[in-house]
């Protein structure tokens, strides 16, 4: 079989290194608010070049905790609307509605799946306040449109970058582009902790000092609470963890746009959409900072600020393509098979159309990708598909 994910093998250039690493969290006896979790701060703001970043236990909570921030802070009411693309995890949603605050679904680009620039403004109304761009993929979601939308319009630029540590804009990495970013390190991601964790950026230190302090019951001094916190810590045996795999971060994300290069080389197949990817870099003159590269003429690789958290492909009859690949023992997994606003949790979105969004959902399927796949196995991979029947 040739696994989608395999952290066994992810790990095991490094797999001393992580069991010395946890081992002396468990003999430190020290297991909360110690110096894994400052040092992996300080390493993860240097990494981002952000001057804050606030260890929290999940992807979602550091969501959840930037936006509560705000509200706290009083630069968010109940009922403000948070620009969001509809096709993202259903986690950035959560995170709006947790906060009594309105998602406004947008309808993504359907090349790169980011959220489309061009529909943002149509959107803003005088209750906005925030647009979260979600990285989805590992592909860079923000242009200079939606850069220069939030500053006139005096909104929040909230990076959702779960899925995209260590991808470029320019020569800026992600969850340093807005105001405020949320990272998860759930074991699958191309950076996981060994469980759950995840991270705030920011380089507003009132905001990082708010996030702090709500994610530790809402207490700056012990037994002194000014919010009505939260418990959601990184703890050392994580951060420990982390530590050592930021340090193999960058490796092993080019290890993942090596195999989206041969994928994107090699898949050839009429009813196939492979992933479009974008040119942020400096020499990109499109009018919304980015230009889809056409891979058959340029080396991926040039341009590439990708880190391919998904190799994410589309075909009109997916679950047959799904199951052809299986019963050639290809693992693949839907991201994602239902899109948030047709989830019984929002059963009051029920009536809402949005057919780019459900066409992504009907259609997408995810690929092997991570450093634990061979090249072999990648060229196995393409050569399945191309041989798939065509339509
Ligand atoms: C994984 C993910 C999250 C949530 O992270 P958790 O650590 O699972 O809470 C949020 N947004 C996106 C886009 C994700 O992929």
């Amino acid at each position: 079989m040739i696994e989608f994910l395999n952290l066994n093998a992810t790990h095991s250039p490094y797999a001393d290194e992580l069991r010395e690493a946890v081992g002396q969290v468990v003999d430190s006896g020290w297991y909360l608010f110690g110096e894994e979790v400052d040092a992996f701060e300080r390493a993860f703001s240097k990494y981002n070049s952000v001057d804050n970043t606030v260890g929290v236990a999940s992807g979602l909570d550091a969501l959840r905790i930037i936006l509560r921030a705000y509200r706290e802070l009083g630069l968010m009411t109940e009922g403000d609307e948070v620009i969001v693309p509809a096709n993202t995890y259903i986690a950035s949603i959560l995170s709006i509605t947790d906060n009594d605050l309105t998602p406004v679904l947008l309808e993504p680009d359907p090349r790169s799946y980011n959220i489309d620039p061009a529909r943002v403004e149509d959107h803003i109304t005088d209750r906005t306040s925030a647009v979260m761009i979600v990285h989805l993929y590992g592909q860079n979601a923000y242009t200079r449109e939606i850069g220069h939308l939030c500053e006139k319009y005096d909104l929040k630029l909230i990076e959702d970058a779960a899925q995209a540590h260590g991808a470029y804009y320019q020569d800026r990495r992600v969850g340093s582009l807005g105001d405020a970013a949320g990272f998860s390190f759930y074991p699958g991601k191309n950076l996981g902790a060994l469980g759950d964790a995840g991270a705030i950026c920011t380089d507003n230190s009132e905001l990082a000092e708010c996030c702090r302090t709500l994610a530790n019951y809402g207490s700056q001094e012990k037994y002194t609470n000014k919010y009505q916190g939260y418990n959601s810590r990184l703890d050392e045996i994580q951060a420990a963890a982390l530590r050592v795999k930021l340090k193999y971060l960058d490796q092993q994300n080019q290890t993942r746009r090596e195999i989206a290069q041969q994928y994107l080389e090699t898949i050839d197949h009429p009813d196939i959409t492979l992933p479009t990817v974008y040119d942020v870099s400096e020499s990109a003159s499109g009018s919304n900072g980015g230009v889809p590269v056409d891979h058959s003429a340029t080396p991926v690789t040039a341009v590439d600020s990708h880190v391919w958290h998904l190799f994410v492909v589309r075909h009109p009859d997916r679950d047959a393509l799904r199951q052809y690949l299986e019963d050639e023992g290809v693992d693949t997994i839907i991201h994602y098979p239902i899109p948030p606003h047709e989830q019984e949790a929002y059963s009051e979105w029920e009536d809402r159309s949005l057919p780019i969004t459900e066409r992504i959902h009907e259609e997408v399927l995810s690929l092997p990708m991570g450093p634990h796949l061979s090249e072999e196995e990648a060229v196995t991979v393409s050569e399945l598909v191309n041989q798939y029947p065509h339509s």
